[in-house]
């Protein structure tokens, strides 16, 4: 597991949940035991409310392996990339995975929306590089959206479609456009609510009970583009708009201000609401 971030963690927990050994590599050891504590705290979370034996979560635990480079993706029968999204990293990180990773490996990618087909042709193996974009929070909810690029084979595909099965995960394939199927539904929805916003059509709370009230949605959109950080609903909407190229994809310059005054969400504490302690 490359990038021990949000998404990180939660991918992490649920292989390591499935009974999978995980390396976790980061930029440093600092971050890597701070995403081993989140998801040691998590995993209790989720031992309470199961009410799991004692020595289950600690035995999860103890299969993910910390404080690692990417140098442990030699050993590894598949590595999974969830580093920000950002292309020129993900350039690094995949040409770097190539050089280091057995031929047979299979190299994923978590991202929300850059070409997979473009990752892809950055390696020698452009037939075992796929997409593989589970959904915040990981540990709970059931889709991973699985994309093929234009040279990903079959055998690849079953191969990445069994394992999400086996994280108890119900997989659905879907093609190489930007966004791909999710984002390029989700992330207009959200990029609008940002405009309401701006606009002084509605509060942030209207806004976001208009959605959980009136269409059934368990989150309103702010409250969700806090979830995922509005950095990563920014980049989102930049590859929308540059890969599809209609203006009906420009990003919100209120959701631009915010990532620049950086107010990112959850994970820096402030985002559309604030979270005081975070
Ligand atoms: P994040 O900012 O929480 O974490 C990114 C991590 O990548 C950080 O810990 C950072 O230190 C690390 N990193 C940066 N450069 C690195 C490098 N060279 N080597 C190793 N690690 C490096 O971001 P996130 O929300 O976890 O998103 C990660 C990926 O998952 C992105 O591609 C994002 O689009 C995608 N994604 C996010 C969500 C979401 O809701 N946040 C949902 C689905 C997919």
């Amino acid at each position: 597991m490359i990038g021990a971030g949000t998404m990180g963690n939660g991918i992490a927990q649920a292989f390591a949940t499935s009974g999978f050994e995980v390396e976790l590599a980061d930029v440093g050891a600092e971050v890597v035991s701070r995403a081993l504590a989140t998801i040691g705290k998590s995993l209790e979370r989720v031992a309470k409310k199961q009410e799991w034996p004692a020595d289950r979560a600690p035995a999860i635990l103890e299969r993910i392996h910390g404080g690692s480079t990417l140098d442990v993706a030699g050993d590894c029968e598949i590595a999974i990339e969830a580093v920000s999204e950002s292309f020129a990293l993900k350039k690094k990180v995949f040409e770097q995975l190539d050089a280091i990773a057995r031929p047979g490996t299979i190299l994923a990618t978590n991202t929300s929306s850059i070409s997979i087909t473009e990752i892809a042709a950055l390696t020698r193996r452009a037939d075992r590089v796929i997409g593989m974009h589970f959904m915040n929070p990981v540990p709970v909810m059931p889709l991973v959206e699985i994309i093929r690029g234009l040279a990903t084979s079959d055998a690849t595909c079953a191969l990445v479609m069994d394992l999400a099965k086996r994280l108890g995960k119900t997989p659905v394939e879907v093609n190489d456009y930007p966004g791909f199927v999710s984002n390029r539904i989700l992330m207009p929805m959200i990029n609008e609510a940002a405009f309401c916003l701006m606009e002084g059509v509605a509060s942030r709370e209207a806004i976001d009970a208009v959605m959980k009230l009136g269409m059934s949605h368990p989150m309103g959109p702010l409250a969700l583009a806090d979830l995922i950080g509005l950095d990563t609903c920014l980049s989102i909407m930049e590859v929308l708009h540059e890969g599809l190229g209609d203006d009906k994809y420009r990003p919100c310059p209120l959701l631009r201000k915010m990532v620049r005054a950086g107010r990112l969400g959850r994970k820096s504490g402030h985002g559309f609401y604030e979270y005081p302690g975070a």
